[in-house]
């Protein structure tokens, strides 16, 4: 019966098929055994339709076969059509006014029991399944292949096939070419550690995995194509955090003769046909606020703006306060900001306000503390109201427009920053905690003019990347107060909260772009090794460029709604950055770790009478005396690496000096610092003086001392 020109996909049938014969093929989704006849749910990509085992209209042939069937059975089936009995009719599948009668079934492949339903129509349809829920995320991973058979997973991926195909139409149609560019580069600073891959044929030297396409899409405005884009992975050794993957997706954008604007536009049209594919309509155009005004009204550069509770500063208010705990503050410049909760005083208890929120959960978001006030009328209430006098009660109560009912929250901090940021968070605690949050609504909005530099423990790095263009070219990169001070040309779209993307108009000459390295502390020996290619190329008439780059993961994620990108990622790698399907990362063998020269076993000097033994095992086998066979040499490799992983862990406390884990003389390696001498008993010859001979540095001994 295979045949597979003659397939039909299930959801093409109806009652209009009814009387044909048909060959469907698929995986058993669900099995109902009525004694005599069995019924099944057969699935295929498009979609379920049922088949009938009938003893009355199929061959016993057929019947005793389908007897052996169970869920997850890869099967195709012949057959013919039939209109449902009326009250047998299914008004959950979109074939279910029809079945299959079978005349043929032809198992391709069985399946053991499975780890948990794949079926999803028959949880809808609550008939019993067998097999556990797709439980834990780690059972669904380690089994990803069954776990992609459930329609709402294949759902998912094909959605993001049609998300990034819309992409490539819109960007072919505004005269976008798409690029491919290297794996195997160098390293392009992102912020992020690398992925390196070892060299096998320079040995000793790496290649760096991609953290973005960076240094490659401004060598291709450098060379004229103007408009590129690229559906790309990139690569980031970051510290593990929910919503990210070592190696993620990104839409990569860069462009020519450009300023901001064109970005904007581009952007805008291309995000808002992408939302439409989950059924979103964006608002246009999408607001825009510099880095200093979302830090200022909302305490983040990721603000998310579908509710309100901006921020207010009401330092002013309090600047002759008898309240003591201000006046400190703002002694120490400090400010006081606070947020209106409308209409939330019967939902915030004073034991809320004061035992969580204020001795809890702001002291967890890096704050002292927070004081709170309930309007009622023109005055405030609150466990302190008696430091506030009625001036600044009333004065507080228009500044935020507040009416009875509501809830002023403020919090009080020397360090405008540390005020903002806590506020920040408390905005978004109180807002899920209260439900403030509407659902259903996408806000995008622009944030721009980051800083062009911050502050780390080390020194300066950049906020965007170093190739970012700053608002102005008149600095000193020595004066780290100046660059401070500087703003770039970048620009982030944020959606509900979320940063979608960001990107920057670029440096295009080297003169800049040097001082610009200058003042990130690096050295002209790091610029040459690192970065001469690239200074060199802005140095033939470099164009005017800028782009941006979208993560695809987060974006599809938000698109369909779902609850982590690790739902449209066919592949990915759990919260550890392990493939619980593939085992990666995993152990290599030693014998790979040589080809590739990680591992330094050559010793400086021949070890007398030693042949040329080139495999590892056999030297060992060799030096041991030992036979060591060839199923015993996995065993010994692996605890050969151990001896090697430790091996290292001796060589970084050795200080420089040679490994302590290669053959050595007898000669003092381990004490950095000291000049390598013999020791004592070795130069004299006392030691293993009873040794047959001694040969160059090394001492001939007998077998078993070896
Ligand atoms: N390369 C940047 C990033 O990956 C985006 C850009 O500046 O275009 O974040």
């Amino acid at each position: 019966m295979t045949d597979f020109t003659k397939r039909t996909f299930s959801s093409d049938l109806g009652i209009n098929d009814i009387g044909k014969e048909v060959s469907i093929m698929g995986w058993v989704d669900s099995l109902r055994d009525h004694g005599d006849i069995l019924f099944i749910h057969l699935r295929d990509r498009s979609g379920i339709v049922q088949v009938v085992f009938n003893p009355e209209k199929s061959s016993p042939r057929v019947i005793d076969l389908a007897g052996t069937l169970k869920n997850e059975f890869c099967i195709g089936v012949s057959g013919h059509v039939t209109e449902r009995e009326p009250d047998t009719k299914n008004p959950v599948l979109s074939t279910g006014d029809i079945e299959i009668i079978a005349d043929e079934l032809e198992i391709y492949g069985k399946s053991p029991a499975l780890p948990f339903a794949v079926s999803e129509k028959a949880a809808e349809l609550c008939e019993s399944v067998s097999g556990t829920e797709p439980s834990s995320e780690e059972i669904r991973m380690q089994y990803r292949y069954l776990d992609l058979r459930r329609p709402s997973m294949q759902d998912n991926i094909i959605k993001r096939y049609r998300i990034c195909k819309c992409i490539r139409d819109f960007l072919d149609t505004h005269g976008f070419v798409e690029i491919e560019t290297p794996m195997l580069t160098k390293s392009t600073p992102e912020g992020a550690r690398d992925y390196l891959v070892p060299s096998r044929i320079h040995q000793k030297r790496f290649y760096a995995l991609p953290q973005s396409p960076q240094l490659f899409k401004q060598l291709l405005m450098i060379s004229g194509f103007e408009r590129y884009f690229q559906i790309v992975r990139c690569f980031r050794d970051e510290d593990l955090r929910p919503n990210r993957q070592p190696e993620f997706t990104q839409l990569d954008i860069e462009a020519s003769f450009i300023d901001e604007e064109f970005i904007y536009e581009l952007v805008e049209g291309l995000v808002i046909k992408i939302f439409e594919i989950g059924g979103i309509n964006l608002p246009r155009p999408f607001p825009r606020m510099t880095y200093n005004e979302a830090i200022d009204t909302m305490g983040s550069d990721r603000p998310d703006l579908r509710f309100g509770m901006k921020f207010e500063d009401i330092t002013d208010i309090f600047a002759n306060t008898g309240y003591e705990i201000f006046r400190q503050i703002l002694k120490q410049q400090g400010v006081i900001k606070g947020i209106k909760v409308e209409n939330a005083s019967h939902r915030l208890s004073k034991n809320v306000l004061q035992n969580e929120y204020a001795k809890q959960i702001v002291p967890g978001f890096g704050a002292k503390g927070m004081t709170w006030m309930r309007v009622v009328g023109n005055t405030l209430q609150s466990n302190i109201i008696q430091f506030f006098s009625k001036e600044e009660q009333k004065a507080t109560v228009k500044r935020f427009s507040a009416k009875g009912g509501d809830v002023i929250l403020m919090i009080a901090d020397p360090s405008p920053n540390s005020a903002a940021s806590a506020l920040g968070h408390l905005r978004l605690h109180v807002a899920e905690r209260l439900g403030l949050i509407p659902d259903g609504v996408f806000s995008p909005v622009w944030v721009t003019r980051f800083p062009l530099f911050e502050e780390t423990d080390e020194g300066i790095s950049s906020n965007h990347h170093p190739f970012t263009a700053p608002d102005r070219r008149d600095f000193n990169p020595r004066d780290r107060g100046e660059l401070l001070s500087l703003r770039s040309r970048s620009y982030d779209l944020v959606v509900n909260g979320e940063e979608l993307g960001g990107g920057s108009i670029r440096i295009n000459d080297s003169e800049l772009q040097n001082r610009i390295f200058e003042a990130l502390g690096l050295t002209e020996s790091d610029i040459g090794e690192r970065f001469e290619f690239f200074i060199k190329a802005l140095q033939y008439g470099a164009p005017p460029h800028g782009g941006i780059a979208l993560g695809m993961d987060r974006v599809v994620s938000m698109i369909l709604g779902t609850p982590s990108i690790r739902e449209v990622i066919a592949f990915p790698k759990n919260r550890s950055a392990y493939c619980a399907l593939t085992g990666a990362p995993s152990r290599i063998a030693g014998k790979q770790l040589r080809e590739l020269g990680l591992l330094d076993f050559s010793p400086a000097i021949t070890i007398p009478g030693m042949h040329e033994e080139k495999d590892l095992i056999d030297s060992l086998s060799w030096l041991s005396r030992i036979g060591i066979k060839d199923e015993e040499k996995v065993l010994i490799e692996s605890a050969l690496d151990d001896a090697v992983r430790l091996g290292s862990v001796m060589k970084e406390h050795a200080g420089g000096e040679e490994p302590a884990f290669s053959a050595v003389t007898l000669v003092n390696r381990s004490r950095s610092g000291d000049t390598a001498r013999m020791c004592e008993l070795a130069e004299n010859g006392d030691l293993l003086k009873n040794a047959p001979s001694v040969t160059g540095g090394f001492f001939k001994v007998a077998n078993i001392i070896e």
